[in-house]
């Protein structure tokens, strides 16, 4: 593609010969000429924000188009970014579907947030040639040197922590690191990920299964694992009159969620029991006016509903919530809240008991990132 020439005006760049230092599928930097760039900044004392761009979801690109159109899709994006960041930044594939994005002397936090919200838009409007339906966004984690970070290594490790918080707030969107919210995030490779997801699994049937009459706190607990877990905005129980066992996580920038009537949401509910909305407000105006007048005034953009039952009889159901930004819902994440639905709605019918006979819990925050 030859763009990572244009790179001569900046100082660093001036003098040097890239031609043995760009990404041989996308044309742009690689990861080692980066690395020595970022050294070169961090050892002259250069502020710049730092930011760790990743697809989200390219597995599902891979495994719907083949790995061929996958490549034509990550070399367009790194063209993409390359535009977007115009005479201002600097781009290098950092590996695999991941970027870097470099913008020297940019590090307020407004010009910043200014940059990283400009991405996310443009990108979701990107059309791919040649493949029509594919939508494509990407989760930003962002680090400023000296602000966050002395060294190369450490703006990697923070910017990496608000990538994994933009991963599991829901994807599509940027975290600019902030030691007070993300310097207890730590980052769990993807063998831990299965380990926990494993766990989570063990949680909700042991604490379901073992509970004995106490049904109301097995669901304390285990909505409290998945809201540290997938760092859902809040999740409770809904049944036609009231919600229940509210759990908001702690970084949630909103805190008071309140009943939704659920009535509407029975005619959405696929035939495995669950409605899945990444746009909430996008419904039809006409059909679901109520409910969406409901979501705007708790600014809630995604929810996932999971239906409580046993043997034909609907208890209710569970209901996951983002607020202020839209969430994709992941299948191990619908799978898993499936599941916990399923186990209750048992319960419930040998109990026989229904929501309404649990008693009403205060609402409750949770989130120790571990
Ligand atoms: P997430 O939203 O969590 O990022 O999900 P993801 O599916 O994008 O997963 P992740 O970023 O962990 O994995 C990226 C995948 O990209 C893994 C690999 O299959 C694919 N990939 C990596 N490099 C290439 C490449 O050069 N070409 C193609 N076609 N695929 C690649
Ligand atoms: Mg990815």
């Amino acid at each position: 593609m030859g763009h990572a020439y244009s790179l001569s005006h900046f100082e660093y760049f001036s003098e040097r010969d890239l031609s043995h230092s760009l990404d041989s599928l996308t044309g742009i930097l690689n990861r080692e000429a980066l690395v020595k760039y970022i050294n070169w900044l961090v050892s002259k004392d250069k502020p710049f924000s730092f930011f760790l761009v990743d697809i989200d979801n390219f597995k599902n690109v891979n495994d719907t188009y083949g790995h061929l159109v996958g490549d034509i899709v990550i070399s367009q994006m790194a063209a993409y970014f390359v535009k977007m960041s115009g005479d201002r930044g600097v781009v290098a594939r950092y590996g695999g579907d991941e970027f870097i994005m470099i913008f020297e002397d940019v590090v307020e936090y407004n010009d910043v947030w200014k940059i990283g919200h400009d991405i996310n838009m443009r990108i979701g409007g990107i059309i791919f040639e040649g493949i029509p339906n594919l939508a494509i966004t990407v989760s930003m984690g962002i680090a400023r040197f000296p602000l966050n970070a002395d060294s190369t290594q450490k703006i990697m490790e923070v910017a990496d922590k608000a990538l994994y918080r933009a991963k599991m707030k829901g994807r599509n969107c940027f975290i600019i690191y902030l030691p007070e919210k993300h310097a207890n995030i730590s980052l769990k490779k993807e063998r831990d990920k299965q380990q926990t997801q494993m766990q989570l699994c063990y949680t909700l049937f042991g604490n379901l299964m073992a509970c004995g009459e106490d049904i109301s706190q097995a669901i304390n607990n285990v909505f409290k694992s998945f809201i540290s877990y997938y760092m859902f905005d809040h999740i409770c129980l809904e049944t036609k009159s009231r919600m229940n066992h509210s759990v908001v996580f702690t970084l949630s920038e909103r805190k008071q969620f309140t009943h939704i009537p659920v009535e509407l949401i029975d005619s959405l509910m696929n035939s495995a029991g669950y409605v899945s909305l990444n746009n909430a407000l996008g419904l039809n105006e006409d059909s679901y006016g109520p409910i969406i007048r409901q979501y705007e005034k708790q600014k809630i953009k995604s929810v996932m509903y999971c239906k409580v039952s046993a043997y034909d009889v609907d208890y209710g159901y569970i209901r996951v919530d983002t607020s202020n930004t839209v969430r994709i819902w992941q299948n191990n994440e619908i799978a898993l809240v499936m599941t916990a639905a399923n186990v209750l709605g048992l319960l419930l019918h040998y109990q026989k008991k229904t929501l309404e006979d649990l008693p009403l819990v205060v609402p409750t925050e949770a989130g120790s990132i571990e």
